[in-house]
């Protein structure tokens, strides 16, 4: 069924009765072409990829939730392509063509909605960092634009300007960035991939994986042993328990990220707005709600909820920035469990056995990363060669130090970028 203004017309006059599920309930089968561990955005997305690029259709998904239910579900819907390095800069470019004709390719509404995102400087050193990355983007095709402290003050009124130990100097303004809802993504990405044949099994989560002289030769679930000559990992967050299973040690520390919402309030912040003296950005949702976050919980879990000092130093951040926050009433909050790298750029990459595919290190920004990686995953596990935006994102950087891509410049600690 095409989603389209007619069918919303017909089925409202109908009672609604005639709509069908966006993807089917797959039984798992004995053997696939490809399976994809993981159902997140990444899985998903490279599911649809390898059906619609590649014609490769025999292929399963193996969810161990259901679809929509980690970290695609739970992020803050950040989507843009302002990084400053070789590597980060090509793929994240790539990845937001790939957001900017999703919603006809997919004929899904994922609400993209480019508001622009405004990156806030607060001293003449982040000023100049801010102009070369600027240009950096710009050099890459990208767009940027170097805004005053008075260009801020009228575009983002809400600001404390005067009061504020850190005082704001200007901005760094890339107004193709912006938001999109979260979970439209992965539903639509499922259906896409539904539609031409990929089975996407939920409730079936993966306990092993058989290697026979160097190669993969399936995978053992809770739902039975299933066969596949070609496996991929994009489990985000459990990526070195799954690797693990397959005896491969991942240069990858799980931790924790929360996100807040506040109650519904009347349009107030136009864009998405990060804070440069503390880790915080903030958009406001189509439904009203101020949604914000910070920094990661800084030890290792696999919790998937937060705790309370990392809550305290977040609202700290969010107050200094624009007081006005303080009246707002906090909703919700939640956490995800996130694949931080050391150099806090991702992997996609072969693994050092016969089948065996790696996706993940996508630290806390992998929901803009989600059509680049799909495409560039896809392209990787079907010829074998990696895609061109995705040819710096290599294992073997961790053991040779060669191809680092510290974007954060804050050295090999997984949980500071
Ligand atoms: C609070 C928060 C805010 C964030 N904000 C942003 C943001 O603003 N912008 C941005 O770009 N990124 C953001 N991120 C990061 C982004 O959401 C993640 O990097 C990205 O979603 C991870 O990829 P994924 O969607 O494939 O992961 P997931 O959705 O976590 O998918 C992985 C899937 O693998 C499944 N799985 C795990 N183990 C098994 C198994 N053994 N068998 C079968 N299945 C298994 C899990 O159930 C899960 O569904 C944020 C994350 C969080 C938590």
């Amino acid at each position: 069924m095409r989603y389209n203004a007619w069918q919303v017309l017909k089925q409202g006059l109908t009672g609604n009765t005639g709509w069908r599920p966006a993807w089917r309930k797959a039984e798992p089968k004995p053997a696939y072409d490809v399976i994809i561990v993981g159902g997140g955005g990444h899985g998903l997305a490279t599911a649809y990829y390898l059906a619609s690029k590649f014609g490769l259709t025999n292929v399963a998904v193996l969810e161990k939730g259901y679809v929509g239910g980690g970290s695609v579900g739970r992020n803050t819907t950040i989507v843009r392509a302002n990084y400053g390095l070789p590597g980060n800069s090509e793929f994240y470019s790539h990845s937001l063509k790939l957001w900017e004709g999703l919603e006809q390719e997919l004929n899904f509404n994922v609400m993209h909605s480019q508001r622009g995102i405004i990156n806030l400087f607060h001293s003449d050193g982040q000023r100049d960092a801010a102009a070369r990355r600027g240009n950096a983007m710009r050099n890459q095709g990208d767009d940027a634009i170097l805004l005053s402290r008075e260009a801020c003050r009228a575009m983002l009124p809400y600001l404390d300007y005067d009061q504020t130990r850190f005082p704001i100097y200007g901005g760094l303004y890339h107004p193709r960035g912006g938001t999109a809802r979260h979970d439209a993504v992965a539903w639509g990405y499922a259906r896409g991939a539904d539609r031409r044949g990929v089975d996407i099994v939920e409730n079936c989560e993966v306990t092993g994986i058989d290697i026979d002289g160097g190669k993969v030769t399936g995978v053992r679930t809770t739902r039975g042993d299933i066969r596949a000559a070609r496996i991929g990992i994009v489990v985000a967050g459990r990526s070195g328990q799954l690797a693990a299973m397959a005896g491969l040690r991942l240069p990858i520390e799980s931790h924790i990220l929360q996100a807040f919402v506040t109650e519904g309030l009347k349009p107030v912040i136009d864009h998405v707005v990060t804070y440069g003296m503390g880790h915080f950005y903030i958009s406001q949702s189509d439904k009203g709600g101020l949604v914000f976050g910070g920094d990661l919980d800084f030890y290792p879990s696999y919790a998937s909820r937060g705790n309370i000092p990392m809550v305290e130093h977040v609202m700290e951040a969010g107050m200094t920035l624009m007081p006005m926050i303080g009246r707002a009433r906090i909703l919700r909050s939640w956490g995800g469990i996130m694949d931080m790298s050391p150099d806090g750029s991702p992997i996609i990459d072969r693994a050092p056995i016969d089948g065996l595919f790696l996706n993940c290190g996508w630290c806390y920004g992998g929901f803009k990363a989600v059509p680049g990686s799909g495409d560039c995953f896809a392209h990787l596990m079907a010829t074998g060669q990696p895609h061109d935006a995705a040819a710096r994102f290599r294992l073997d950087r961790f053991a040779t130090g060669r191809g680092l891509m510290d974007e954060e410049g804050t050295g090999a600690q997984h949980n500071l970028h």
